[in-house]
């Protein structure tokens, strides 16, 4: 759900029109991550009405990791053939080897071609409260979004998924709606129904 509402972000910067009008008439918009990412990616992409098709799985190297290049290749396929280049999802610790994307290239191709970077560190993110794993995780404070699962490495039982975003507006724009049965007189706090697909 975190990478979902990120990517919905991005697709709100990309084409707020989607709010109103839906995808009919939007351009395709691509979603870029190594061949080693979650299928929460794929589940996202599916439920945001992207397309598996506009998910460009880009093949890692021998460690397992994304590599920059083939990233910047694909970005520019798809900017010739007419795409629209949305986000690019760098993982912190993969599911299935811990592997790290080289996220500080991954922020350079981000700011030259201005995607929206969602750093996927559901996993193996809780480590960076380490100093000594901190290194690991160099590129993070420049990414858009990044989300965290407590409910993994930091113990939490319940199901706990952080979502850090740093353009919490674009999210408001997407998703509020306000009945009057939901109205209250709080105007000072945040109130994460406006943040999310769903009323809690
Ligand atoms: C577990 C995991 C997710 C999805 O987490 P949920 O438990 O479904 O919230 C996403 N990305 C990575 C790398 C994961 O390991």
């Amino acid at each position: 759900m975190s990478t979902l509402l990120a990517l919905a972000s991005a697709r709100q910067r990309v084409y707020p029109e989607t709010r109103r009008q839906g995808l009919a008439g939007a351009p395709k918009m691509t979603v870029y991550c190594s061949d080693q990412t979650h299928s929460s990616i794929e589940k996202a992409a599916i439920a945001l009405g992207l397309g598996l098709d506009q998910v460009r799985k880009i093949e890692s190297d021998g460690e397992l990791r994304l590599r920059p290049e083939k990233l910047s290749a694909a970005i520019e396929a798809d900017l010739a053939a007419g795409l629209r280049p949305m986000a690019v999802v760098a993982c912190a610790g993969t599911t299935s080897t811990g592997s790290v994307d080289p996220i500080p290239a991954v922020v350079e191709i981000c700011r030259r071609h201005s995607l929206w970077l969602h750093v996927d560190a559901a996993y193996a993110g809780g480590a960076a409260i380490c100093p000594e794993y901190r290194a690991l995780m160099k590129g993070f404070e420049e990414a858009d979004s990044v989300v965290v699962n407590p409910h993994k490495w930091l113990f939490t039982p319940v199901d706990c998924s952080v979502l850090f975003n740093r353009h919490p507006e674009l999210l408001r724009e997407a998703f509020w709606v306000l009945p009057e049965y939901l109205k209250t007189d709080d105007g000072a706090v945040t109130n994460l129904m406006d943040l999310g697909a769903f009323v809690p």
